[in-house]
């Protein structure tokens, strides 16, 4: 085999957003390191390392500070979900992140809001093939036809999904969970074109910008970031966003012919 062979890293914040992903690997061996279980193994006989970081940014960048260091993996692809910002995103859309913010990143007077001190860049940008290529898989999955053959229009229809988009741009990212109307106003203010919230993407984006790896952040939108969220959280990730997620990683992970 070849040591130049390409690695993929996989990663999601909780078990039910990689545990879909995890099923697939063949070869599949298990490492554990820090409290994380990190999945080797091939996927359409792409070497993958798949994991689960847990929730927030020190969880996030701990766990792909690993999938670089003791895993060399040569791009990651972030899956997970999301709460929506702008208000034309519903419940089962999907974002592609092309750039990404530490929404709670304020050293100021002493550097800008939400620049992160001493790097001098306050927006991470995604790389600009890998959104391509993650674009054109969601608009695969989002297609109609073949989403009615992956989940069905009831099990849809229970979360309000009618025809979900996939939209690209601005994610926050932050240490906090959003479940307030004020949150999203706030959020707002300061960040105003940013489509959707959660709580890895942009500590992800900086670890692997200042280790030079390109990152793709895919998050489905699974609640409206305020009071008024009634969705079953773990209803959605388990019948729809985990389906999302590995249909979206097999589009994105061609298969390779066996080495
Ligand atoms: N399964 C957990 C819920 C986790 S929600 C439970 O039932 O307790 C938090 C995760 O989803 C984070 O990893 C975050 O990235 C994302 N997320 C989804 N909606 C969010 C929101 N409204 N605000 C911030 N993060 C959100």
């Amino acid at each position: 085999m070849s040591t130049t062979e390409k690695i993929i890293g996989i990663m999601g914040a909780i078990p039910e957003e990689i545990n879909g992903v995890i099923a697939l690997l063949q070869h599949q061996e298990k490492t554990v390191i820090g409290q994380r279980t990190y999945y080797t193994g091939t996927i359409n006989n792409q070497k993958v390392v798949v994991v689960y970081s847990r929730i927030g940014k020190v969880a996030a960048a701990t766990t792909v500070s690993t999938l670089l260091l003791r895993f060399n993996i040569d791009e990651l692809i972030f899956t997970g979900v999301a709460g929506a910002i702008h208000p034309d995103l519903r419940v089962g859309d999907i974002v592609v992140g092309t750039s990404l913010v530490q929404h709670d990143m304020n050293a100021f007077p002493l550097f800008p809001i939400h620049e992160i001190p001493l790097l001098g860049i306050s927006a991470f940008l995604a790389d600009e093939a890998a959104v391509k290529k993650a674009e054109a898989a969601i608009d695969h999955l989002l297609d109609q036809q073949h989403l009615h053959q992956l989940i069905s229009k009831e099990e849809l229809m229970a979360f309000g999904i009618e025809h979900p988009k996939r939209y690209s741009g601005l994610i926050a990212s932050g240490d906090q969970f959003f479940h307030q109307h004020q949150q999203k106003v706030n959020l707002q203010h300061h960040l105003g074109d940013v489509l959707c919230v959660e709580m890895e993407g942009a500590a992800v984006a900086q670890v692997c910008y200042e280790f030079g790896v390109p990152f793709t952040v895919i998050r489905t939108i699974s609640d409206e970031a305020n009071e008024s969220s009634t969705i079953d959280f773990q209803r959605f990730i388990q019948k729809v966003s985990s389906c999302y997620s590995i249909e979206v990683i097999q589009q994105l992970i061609p298969m390779k012919k066996a080495l």
